[in-house]
């Protein structure tokens, strides 16, 4: 038998209708959300997501402010832009697309948004409050896999899950996301040993490498729920195609369900930005928030 495929494209459309309705509920109170984008460079991946995140972002009905910056940007100046941003009442979300050129240190840039502001939930405020269990901004990465992965389960409480890799992006925010639903988790990384066994051991595997097809057939439990976060451009012939860190091929004759790449994590980051930025704006504004 294979796996179940869970359609994280379809999944996002729904979380992007829920959005689109409390921001028609917003509207009625004549409170628009506002997510600011800001790209420094000319990245191609990082041009692509930001046009996706800008087109989404209105399809919503909410307002989407882009700034486009010079490589040669001095730090002084994109801080001095968040500034304005974190001052400005028509923006509720804040995000710098990552990576930023070399001269510019990311850390401060990160440190500088305003906490209530930061969609992305990467400043450390947001990081310790999610660490200590209070409510916090969530990383759009590793929320749109616990979304999947709730309405796969239901509750992941007992469940063993192994998170392959250890980032501030996506690792570790996820491996804390599981830990606050009680599943038991693992973190596993490069200096990891017998990897393989270890994520034999998963009832839920969470793929967040950044290598090709790493994880095969053979490192899965029969029946666990997959998740595969990476998003690797591979040689196709004359052309590229985009695969994840799981073999899919031979992932899918053992796993129970398994996520796509793509249409898998992609789409349903985009939606947990959008629904972020509700929530950000809701806050601001003193109201309840979307469940
Ligand atoms: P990083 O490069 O920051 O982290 C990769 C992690 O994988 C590190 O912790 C590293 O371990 C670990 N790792 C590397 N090689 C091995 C190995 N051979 N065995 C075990 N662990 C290993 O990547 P990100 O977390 O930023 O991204 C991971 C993937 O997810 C990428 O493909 C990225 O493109 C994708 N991604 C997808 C998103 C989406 O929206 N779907 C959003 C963000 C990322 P160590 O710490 O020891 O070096």
């Amino acid at each position: 038998m294979t796996a179940d495929i869970i359609d994280g494209k379809a999944f996002a459309a729904t979380v992007r209708a829920r959005v689109a309705e409390h921001v028609s509920r917003l509207a009625s109170l004549d409170i628009t959300p506002g997510l600011a984008v800001v790209l420094v460079g000319e990245d191609p991946a990082s041009q692509v997501y930001v046009r996706n995140k800008g087109k989404q972002t209105v399809e919503v009905g909410m307002a989407s402010f882009e700034h486009k910056l010079d490589v040669n940007t001095s730090e002084a100046d994109l801080l001095a832009l968040i500034e304005r941003l974190n001052a400005d009442p028509a923006v509720h979300g804040i995000l710098c697309q990552l990576p930023v050129p070399d001269h510019i240190d990311a850390d401060k840039v990160l440190a500088a948004i305003d906490p209530a502001k930061d969609v992305d939930g990467f400043h450390i405020s947001n990081v310790g409050l999610l660490a200590t269990g209070q409510k916090a901004m969530v990383p759009c990465t590793p929320l749109g896999c616990l979304m999947m992965l709730r309405e796969r389960h239901g509750s992941l409480s007992g469940m063993n899950a192994v998170v392959v890799g250890r980032s501030n992006i996506v690792g570790k925010p996820m491996a804390q996301l599981l830990l606050r639903d009680s599943a038991t988790v693992t973190i596993a990384h490069s200096r990891t040993r017998d990897i393989e066994a270890l994520c034999r051991t998963a009832d839920i595997l969470i793929a967040a490498v950044g290598r090709p097809q790493m994880i095969t057939g053979d490192w899965i439990k029969p029946g666990a729920t997959v998740i595969d976060v990476g998003i690797n451009r591979v040689p196709n012939g004359e052309k590229t195609r985009l695969v994840g860190d799981v073999d899919f091929a031979s992932a899918v004759e053992v796993a129970g369900a398994i996520t796509p790449v793509p249409g898998g994590v992609g789409p349903m980051t985009i939606a947990c930005l959008l629904a972020n930025t509700v929530t950000a704006c809701c806050r601001a504004n003193g109201l309840p928030e979307p469940e």
